[in-house]
């Protein structure tokens, strides 16, 4: 480790020098904002950067510690959050212009863990708005690039997480995923993404997409640092009710089990589809031989719902955002538009400039599928094929331990390519949407990389709150196949 720059340490290392003062949390703390400020200006992987506060943070750190007190696992080092988690006093933009100005009164509880855990915050990630996107260029403030080829999108939604951690701005980051937006960044980017089972990570304070998809995960650069950062961020919160009280279990522990006798499903449905890069495939085959030349064992399985999933995920996320959206009306908090002549001008006037085209694609779509005469033929039904998606998932692990598919159906696009046309957008998440639909866990672990040089990850898909499992499979492909995690960009 004597040569590696102190930014390109893990998660794990950089707390470990920290815990025995071979470095303070100020010179840490520095070295990540000096790359933000040499690198973001290319990436613009933060909306918001907060190198006083990041520094005052470290310093207090320091204090402490020389005091003989550490405030947690990862004392003194800088973790980011996607801009959709709230902060206290700090800017909590979504990605959007309707949030602009917002400064959240309390911390979410993912917040308030990381900050628990000794994390410094160097500063707020961007993201496709409220969420809704595959490559971060639905942020009002404009795209983040992918740090392997800045013509290109990093994935998203929480693109700007995926791409700080890949260009080392920062040792590991918070994302979310409604139906893939930590692991379809995360692989195009070259890093770990884990999205937790649903219930598994609180969504207090996490501003809400679509509530019963939503969930909280660790975006790192290796397996290890996803599952520590887990451990820190899961466990049970009350104000969160479909938070889950089970007890989190040692997560790190299980990157280093062996996958001996791991039975490995391969979904059949997943490796037919068209638009699915024989690059992608040649990648996912080596994550599969990494498994079976440690004695993890295949089956083939069979989710015959598969190619109703992108349907059905389009007609619930967009009718959870409309009635999660509604809140933002100019009355409460958020951007209100000026000069309106009454109260309904007022609110249609701050919608229509407070919202981007895509999210108010998805309102229109939600409020249409949830009205009186088309429930049951929309959401209704798309309620029920969900239950059948989730039955294919419960019969595929009566015979297999985990499912490997690939993450995304292609290396990173770029800029511009799908922005154009929404559904080519859409068939970004074709890997990744039935896992949310279903509950269950997933990760994206880095397999390998395109002719061209960019990254591509493997997804494992487990029984829910069995995310140990996951951590085990990940952590045997990356034993195998150990690539670089640091995107090469020069200041
Ligand atoms: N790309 C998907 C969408 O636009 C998923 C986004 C997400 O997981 N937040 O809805």
């Amino acid at each position: 480790m004597a040569n590696v720059p102190v930014h390109e340490w893990t998660l794990l290392e950089a707390a470990r020098r920290v815990r025995e003062k071979e470095i303070s949390s100020r010179e840490l703390t520095g070295a990540i904002l000096a790359r933000i400020e040499a690198l973001d200006p290319k990436v613009h992987a933060y909306i918001t950067v907060l190198p006083e506060a990041a520094a005052a943070q470290a310093a207090a750190c320091d204090e402490e510690q020389a005091k003989g007190a550490l405030r947690g696992p990862f004392h003194g080092v800088p973790i980011g959050l996607k801009d959709i988690f709230c902060t206290r006093g700090v800017r909590t933009t979504c990605g959007s212009r309707i949030l602009r100005d917002f400064l959240p009164p309390y911390d979410a509880c993912v917040t308030e863990k990381v900050l628990a855990a000794g994390a410094v915050l160097p500063g707020k990630h961007n993201m496709d708005e409220f969420a809704m996107g595959s490559s971060t260029e639905t942020s009002f403030f404009g795209p983040t690039r992918n740090p392997w080829d800045l013509s290109r999108i990093p994935g998203g939604s929480s693109g700007g997480t995926a791409a700080a951690v890949a260009a080392a701005m920062c040792f590991a980051g918070v994302g979310t995923d409604t139906g893939g937006s930590i692991r379809q960044p995360a692989s195009l980017c070259g890093v770990v993404g884990v999205k937790p089972t649903y219930g598994r990570v609180s969504r207090y304070g996490m501003i809400a997409f679509a509530s019963s998809l939503d969930q909280g995960g660790p975006i790192a650069r290796t397996v290890a640092d996803a599952a520590a950062l887990l451990g820190v961020i899961a466990g049970y919160d009350r104000r969160d009710s479909t938070c889950v009280n089970l007890p989190v279990p040692d997560y790190l522990a299980a990157v280093e089990r062996q996958v001996k006798g791991l039975r490995v499903g391969l979904p059949k449905e997943y490796y037919e589809g068209e638009g699915f890069s024989p690059e992608v495939r040649a990648a996912v085959e080596k994550a599969l031989k990494a498994l079976t030349d440690q004695g993890a064992v295949v089956v083939e399985v069979s989710l015959p719902h598969t190619s109703f999933a992108l349907s059905t995920y389009y007609l619930i996320a967009p009718a959870e955002a409309s009635s999660n959206l509604a809140r933002y009306d100019g009355v409460r908090y958020g951007h209100r538009a000026e000069g309106a002549p009454g109260l309904i001008e007022m609110m249609s006037r701050t919608r229509a400039e407070g919202f981007g085209d895509e999210v108010k694609r998805r309102i229109m779509i939600g409020t249409y599928a949830l009205s009186a005469g088309y429930y049951d033929a929309y959401y209704g039904k798309a309620q029920k094929v969900r239950t059948l998606i989730r039955d294919d998932f419960t019969k595929a692990f009566e015979a297999a331990d985990v499912l490997l598919t690939p993450t995304a159906p292609t290396p990173a696009f770029r800029l511009g390519e799908k922005t154009g046309d929404p559904l080519t957008m859409y068939l970004s998440d074709i890997f990744t949407i039935p896992c949310n639909l279903a509950g269950i866990p997933g990760i994206s672990v880095p397999c390998g990389f395109s002719a061209e040089g960019l990254p591509i990850g493997a997804q494992l898909l487990s029984k829910p709150f069995r995310e140990e499992t996951l951590f085990t499979a990940a952590g045997a492909i990356e034993r195998v196949l150990p690539s670089r995690r640091v995107a090469p960009l020069e200041g």
